[in-house]
């Protein structure tokens, strides 16, 4: 696989982009280059092309923002992801083999660079219909995850949300907060030399904060049913 060096320039990128899920997207035009995308999203006042990658047409892949450079394509989503665009209007267009088959190996490339497993299509996590109804999401989930996790979104229930807040206290032992300090270190954050000991110390106050940074939610270091739910369901 190659990736094309696009040599876009970028304005003020922030960093600290920390990806666990790829998200799908189209251009929602004909034809386009990713310097059209960049100067879009630059008028936009952004920093520029908002998505990590650009898939053409005829199969060219080219590089957008860094990867660890926070994205700017999926609301909530941006500082937990790796977001790729594909050249096309999928609401009326079908996308061909060379397209479909770039994007493929382009995935298969980040799913195994990061270690990741869910895959989503824009539209799956905002309010919006890209990449468009003709994108053939489930497919490339399906021939890219093996089967599993391809199927939609599960829905989230707050089942399991223990109905109170837990905050930081060193002293007192709680199941759930040992729940949460397996769950947080299954997804990658450490929460401190003791581990998953049910004891909600500094190093589990500060996975909560990076989880809630990195999940745009407000970094108060208290589970709540928000945080709660955000954690359990990734
Ligand atoms: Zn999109």
């Amino acid at each position: 696989m190659y990736i094309i060096n696009s040599n876009l320039r970028f304005r003020g990128l922030t960093f600290g982009n920390n990806p666990r899920m790829i998200i799908l997207h189209h251009a929602e035009s004909s034809r386009c280059s990713i310097e059209d995308v960049h100067s879009w999203h630059l008028n936009k006042g952004w920093s520029g092309c908002g998505y990590h990658y650009f898939v053409r047409k005829n199969g060219s892949i080219y590089k957008g923002r860094p990867d660890n450079a926070i994205g700017a394509h999926c609301l909530s989503y941006n500082s937990v992801s790796i977001g790729i665009c594909t050249e096309g209007r999928f609401n009326v267009e079908t996308m061909g083999a060379s397209q479909y088959n770039s994007l493929k190996e382009l995935i298969s490339y980040i799913k195994n660079k990061y270690n990741i497993s869910k895959i989503y299509g824009h539209r799956e996590l905002n309010s919006t219909d890209c990449p468009g109804k003709n994108f053939p999401l489930s497919k490339i989930k399906n021939e890219s995850l093996g089967g599993s996790n391809s199927g939609k979104r599960k829905k989230i229930s707050s089942a399991g949300y223990p109905g109170y807040l837990l905050k930081y206290n060193a002293n007192r032992f709680d199941s759930n907060v040992k729940t949460i300090q397996r769950k947080l270190k299954q997804i990658g954050y450490s929460v401190g030399r003791c581990g998953a000991d049910g004891y909600f110390g500094d190093g589990t106050l500060l996975a909560v904060r990076c989880f809630q940074r990195d999940c745009n939610l407000m970094i108060d270091g208290i589970i709540g049913k928000n945080t709660w739910k955000r954690i359990m369901r990734e």
